[in-house]
């Protein structure tokens, strides 16, 4: 039994200080309701993390925000957060050379190369453009609202049995998807279906975006936004509150922390990542579909190695400052944050899914000795020129375990209306649970939408 002195007493009690379970505490305050958000680490953002310590506005989670994020921009103008147009930096984004087998190939060279294994008609496709292009063109959604409506079920099958559909073979699949993929470990291992979901918003934020302009960042931060929201709460985010369990009964539930600590209320808004809510201690337990998705659903191992450089090695050689590897190095990407487009301020590698698990298993050091020898075998020129500052492996941060939610082929149609149902006193919400747009403006939707379902019980 806890001693009542250790329990506190509010209306809603919000799980988790990222944009979702801000969001939600905001709508509810501003609903009437009297809410207390609890936070593990010692600051609010989640996933929304700059890395200060690196300067340069370094980002280590949501950065870009698409010209049709409506929640996200319609919070920066009440709290007078203003935007950066990033528009000017994207078209450097597609300079990018490719390295394959240890060679560095130019884009110019790509479409007569001979690892270039695309059928004819795909060949002027780079390795990373393939399966976005496709996914534009060969997509059924007519808006991206749709991917969830059980007509377009028939889709919920492998990248890798799309891709073989409209021509490519085994080999082709491979260099299409599997070298640095940004969901699952490889083509069999993600629905079609999500990709079509992440073009359709794509599209449908393009479309509302104002004239000439593609997107925005924070200066010094995005984390700003996370914070000038918890700065609108009437009662303070209690940090370091590490929440163990959750138990409901008919009418209140009680929020349970390690350490010791108890929150008692009638309404629980939980917006913790799928990754964590695996763990946590529910009781009594969902139903066995809802904790069968929960477990399900993969979580993308993401791991982010951040570099200075000491020279613009990338003149010496002639190639692109930006590669895309196939080995442990990822993507290399050249970050230009500081006050003109041209000017590259530091280089992030990102590394994703197999490569980023079998990095995430060694010592910092280790690993970033391993990414920095495979940029200088196929970068001569950048030897002795890149200096380590410092990782985010997201899958090894226990308070995310994986940097976002992907879906594996058969489980949107089995999942998605299962994942986050409510649960006796419990709403849940968070990014794995957007349902019309996506990324940080998806979990802001999410955290809305909890708040409402209170409100209106
Ligand atoms: C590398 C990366 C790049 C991205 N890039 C973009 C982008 O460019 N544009 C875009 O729109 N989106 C991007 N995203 C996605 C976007 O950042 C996320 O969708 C969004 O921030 C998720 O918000 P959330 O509130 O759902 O989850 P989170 O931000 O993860 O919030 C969950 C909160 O719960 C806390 N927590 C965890 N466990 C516990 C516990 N046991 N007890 C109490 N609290 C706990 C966490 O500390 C965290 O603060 C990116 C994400 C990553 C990782």
């Amino acid at each position: 039994m806890v001693p009542l002195s250790r329990r506190t007493r509010t209306d809603v009690v919000v799980i988790g200080a990222g944009l979702a379970g801000l969001n939600a505490a905001l709508h509810l305050q501003e609903g009437g309701a009297r809410v207390q958000v609890l936070e593990a680490r010692d600051q609010v953002g989640g996933r929304v993390h700059s890395m200060r310590q690196l300067g340069h506005s370094q980002e280590a989670g949501g950065t870009y925000i698409g010209a049709g994020y409506d929640r996200i921009t319609s919070v920066c103008a009440r709290v007078g957060i203003e935007l950066v147009d990033v528009s000017p930096m994207l078209a450097f984004f597609r300079e990018q050379d490719l390295v394959l087998g240890g060679e560095l190939i130019r884009q110019s060279e790509w479409p007569e190369h001979p690892r270039n294994v695309f059928p004819d008609t795909f060949k002027d496709q780079m390795p990373w453009t393939l399966h976005r292009t496709l996914a534009v063109q060969d997509n059924p959604l007519p808006g991206p609202e749709r991917w969830l409506d059980p007509e377009f079920a028939a889709h919920d099958v492998s990248v890798r049995s799309w891709l073989m559909g409209l021509g490519l073979d085994e080999s082709a699949v491979r260099l299409a998807y599997d070298l640095n993929p940004s969901f699952g470990d490889h083509a069999g291992d993600v629905s079609v279906l999500l990709l079509f979901f992440r073009a359709a918003f794509s599209i449908a934020q393009r479309r509302s975006a104002p004239d000439g302009v593609l997107g925005y960042t924070v200066k010094n931060g995005v984390q700003r936004i996370p914070e000038a929201m918890a700065k609108l709460l009437e009662h303070d985010v209690h940090f370091g509150k590490i929440v163990t369990a959750i138990t409901t009964n008919g009418h209140r539930a009680e929020v349970h922390c390690a350490g010791g600590a108890v929150y008692v209320a009638p309404h629980v808004v939980c917006a913790l990542p799928v990754g964590v809510l695996r763990d946590l201690s529910i009781d009594p337990e969902p139903r066995a579909s809802q904790l069968e998705a929960i477990r399900s659903v993969g979580s993308q191992p993401v791991t982010q190695m951040y570099f200075g450089h000491a020279s613009r090695f990338w003149n010496e050689d002639g190639h692109a400052a930006s590669i895309f590897t196939d080995g442990p190095a990822g993507m290399l990407a050249a970050a230009r944050n500081g006050g003109h487009p041209e000017e590259v301020t530091s280089f992030t590698a990102w590394i994703m899914g197999p490569n980023a698990k079998q990095l995430d298993r060694l010592p910092e050091r280790d690993a970033a000795s391993i990414v920095l020898e495979a940029i200088e075998q196929a970068r001569p020129a950048s030897a002795g020129n890149l200096e380590y500052l410092g990782r985010k492996a997201w899958s090894r941060d226990p308070f995310a375990r994986g940097a976002w939610t992907y879906y594996k082929p058969g489980q949107i149609s089995r999942f998605a209306a299962k994942i986050g149902q409510p649960h006796g006193r419990i709403q849940f919400c968070g990014e794995h649970l957007s349902r019309n747009v996506r990324g940080m403006e998806g979990a802001m939707e999410s955290g809305e939408r909890s708040a409402r379902a209170i409100l209106t019980e």
